[in-house]
C-alpha cells in the first residue's frame, strides 16, 4: 500500500514542502495515533491544481465508455477492500462499524452507478432551419474541479463529488477534512490501480485556510464543490462566486420530523431515534428536533427516552453508537446540553459523558433528549452535530408545520403520521430540500437529487443522481454546415 501519510499529486506520493505533518487519533481511544497526513501549504495546492490543469485535455478527450471503466474497476478494487476500509473509517471517524460498512458499500456503489453515467454523456441532436446544417448540443467537462469535503462522511462524500466529476471529464483536486483522511487515499490507490491517468486527480491534505483556500481561489480551478459547516461554506461561496466560478455548497441542518396525533407513539420514536442518535447524531440530515402533538406528547417521549437510555455505547468496531469525532466536537456538544438546561429545557435522558472503562477517554457522550423546549432556545434552533434531539410540543398540525420550517436551515423533514391529507400537507409545505413521510430524516438514495433549501445549500445545483453530474457539465451547442 502507498504511503498514507504523502499527497498524491501529478501521480507521484510526495511530501509537502512545509516539512510538517499532523497525527490522527483514534476518537475511542484518543491516545492511540492512527496515522499522521502532510501539514499542506497554499504552495503545494497550487501544485496540484497545475498538474491536474495539466492532465486535463487528455482525460476530457478519453472517451466516456474508457473513463467509465476505470471508475468500475475502482469501485471493484474498493469492494475487494472493504473490510479493511470498514475498520479504517471506525478508527479514524469512529463510527460504529455497520455503519462504516454501509457506508464503504455506498462509495463502491456510487463508483458503479457513474460509470454507467460516463458512457451516457454525449449530446442531443436537434432540428435546424437550415437543410444545410447539422445541429446538435455535446456535453463537456468544466475543467479542473476543486473538491472540499466533511469528515462526517470521510469516504462517501467525496466519491459523490469525485465520481461524477471524473465520470464527465473532469481533472480533480481534492481536500479531504484533517479529522478522517485516510480513506480518501484508499480511493486513490484504488483509481490509480484502476488505470486513471497521473495528474486526473490530486489529494493534498492540510488546513483549509491555506489549501481549501487555494483551491477556490487559483485562477486554474474552473468549479469548487464543498460540503462543510454553514459558516465556512458561506465565505466558500462568496469567494469561489467572486473569482468566476462554478460552485456548489452543502451545508448544515436543523432537521424536524413532525409527529402529528395520528401518528403511533412507539413507531414515531423510533423514527426519531434512528435519525437522530445514528452516526452519533454526526449526519448534516439528523433529526434534531421532534415536533410533537400534545395528544401523543407523553407516550412518545417514553418510548424515546427509553430508546436513547437502550443505546450501547462504546468503541465503533463492537458496539452500537460510537464517540464523536474529536474533543471539539464532544466540547461543542456538551457545551449545547449546558445551554439548553440554562435556557429552561429538560434533560429526559442522557445529558452526560458516560462513564466506565471502554468509554472514559473517548470522545463519548450520551444520546440525549431534552423536552420542554420553545421554539426559540438555541438547542431548538442550532445545529449541534451531535446525539441531542430537543422535543417540542404543538397544539395542532397547522402550529407544527410552522414550528417544523421556523429554523434558517431547510435541509431534511419528516413527517410521521396516519393521515393521507397531512402527509401531502407536509409535502407541499415543508420547506427541505428532502422530505420523507414516516421515515427518519437520514438516508438518501444516490440516484435521486440531493440538496437543501435556505441555508443549507446553495440552491443552483444538486448533488447525487442526474443532477451529480450537471454540476460537472457544461453544454456547448455546435452548428455544423
Ligand atoms: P467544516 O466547514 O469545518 O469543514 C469542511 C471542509 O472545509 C474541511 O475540509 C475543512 O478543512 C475545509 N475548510 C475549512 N476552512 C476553510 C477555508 N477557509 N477555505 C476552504 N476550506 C476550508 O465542516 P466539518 O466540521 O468538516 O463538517 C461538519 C459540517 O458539515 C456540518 O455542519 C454538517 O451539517 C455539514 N455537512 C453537510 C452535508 C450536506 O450535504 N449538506 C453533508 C455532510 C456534512
Amino acid at each position: 500500500m502507498a504511503d498514507l501519510n504523502q499527497n498524491y499529486v501529478g501521480g507521484e506520493w510526495v511530501s509537502s514542502e512545509t516539512g510538517e505533518t499532523f497525527e490522527v487519533h483514534n476518537p475511542a481511544a484518543p491516545d492511540e495515533t492512527v496515522a499522521s497526513y502532510q501539514q499542506s501549504s497554499a504552495a503545494d495546492a497550487a501544485e496540484a491544481v497545475e498538474a491536474a490543469a495539466d492532465a486535463q485535455d487528455e482525460w476530457a478527450t478519453t472517451p466516456g465508455p474508457e473513463r467509465g471503466r476505470i471508475l468500475r474497476k475502482a469501485g471493484t478494487i474498493l469492494a475487494d477492500r472493504k473490510d479493511e476500509l470498514t475498520a479504517m473509517l471506525v478508527e479514524e471517524e469512529g463510527k460504529a462499524r455497520p455503519e462504516a460498512a454501509g457506508e464503504v458499500q455506498r462509495a463502491i456503489d456510487i463508483f458503479h452507478y457513474f460509470a454507467g453515467k460516463a458512457s451516457d454523456l454525449g449530446g442531443t441532436m436537434k432540428g435546424s432551419s437550415s437543410r444545410d446544417t447539422t445541429l446538435y448540443t455535446r456535453e463537456e467537462p468544466v475543467g479542473v474541479a476543486a473538491l472540499i469535503t466533511p469528515w462526517n462522511y470521510p469516504i462517501a462524500i467525496p466519491v459523490w463529488k469525485l465520481a461524477p466529476a471524473l465520470a464527465a471529464g473532469n481533472s480533480v483536486v481534492i481536500k479531504p477534512a484533517s479529522a478522517a483522511p485516510g480513506v480518501v487515499f484508499a480511493v486513490t490507490e484504488a483509481l490509480d490501480e484502476a488505470g486513471l491517468p497521473d495528474g486526473v486527480l490530486n489529494v493534498v491534505t492540510g488546513p483549509g485556510s491555506s489549501v481549501g483556500n487555494e483551491f477556490i481561489t487559483n485562477e486554474g480551478t474552473d468549479a469548487v464543490s464543498f460540503t462543510g459547516s454553514g459558516q465556512v461554506g458561506e465565505m466558500v461561496y462568496d469567494q469561489a462566486t467572486d473569482a468566476g466560478k462554478r460552485v456548489q455548497t452543502e451545508m448544515g441542518g436543523k432537521n424536524p420530523t413532525l409527529v402529528t396525533d395520528s401518528a403511533d407513539p412507539a413507531e414515531a420514536a423510533e423514527i426519531v431515534a434512528t435519525g437522530g442518535f445514528g452516526t452519533t447524531g454526526q449526519s448534516c440530515t439528523a433529526c434534531s428536533r421532534a415536533v410533537v402533538h400534545e395528544d401523543v406528547y407523553d407516550e412518545f417521549v417514553d418510548e424515546l427516552v427509553d430508546r436513547a437510555e437502550a443505546i450501547d455505547i462504546g468503541p465503533g468496531l463492537d458496539h452500537e453508537m460510537g464517540p464523536q469525532v474529536s474533543a471539539d466536537e464532544l466540547e461543542s456538544t456538551l457545551e449545547y446540553i449546558d445551554v439548553a438546561r440554562e435556557e429552561g429545557a429538560t434533560v429526559a435522558a442522557g445529558g452526560e459523558k458516560p462513564t466506565g472503562d471502554a468509554v472514559e477517554s473517548g470522545h463519548f457522550v450520551e444520546p440525549t433528549v431534552f423536552t420542554d423546549v420553545d421554539n426559540d432556545d438555541t438547542i431548538a434552533c442550532e445545529e449541534v452535530f451531535g446525539p441531542v434531539v430537543a422535543v417540542i410540543e404543538v397544539s395542532d398540525f397547522d402550529e407544527g408545520l410552522n414550528v417544523a420550517n421556523d429554523v434558517e436551515y431547510g435541509l431534511s423533514a419528516s413527517v410521521v403520521t396516519d393521515d393521507h391529507t397531512e402527509a401531502n400537507r407536509f409535502i407541499d409545505e415543508a420547506e427541505a430540500g428532502v422530505v420523507k413521510v414516516n421515515e427518519k430524516t437520514t438516508g438518501l438514495e444516490l440516484h435521486v437529487p440531493f440538496g437543501g433549501f435556505k441555508r443549507s445549500s446553495s440552491e443552483t445545483w444538486r448533488e447525487q443522481g442526474d443532477a451529480g453530474m450537471e454540476f460537472y457539465t457544461i453544454e456547448k451547442t455546435v452548428y455544423d454546415n
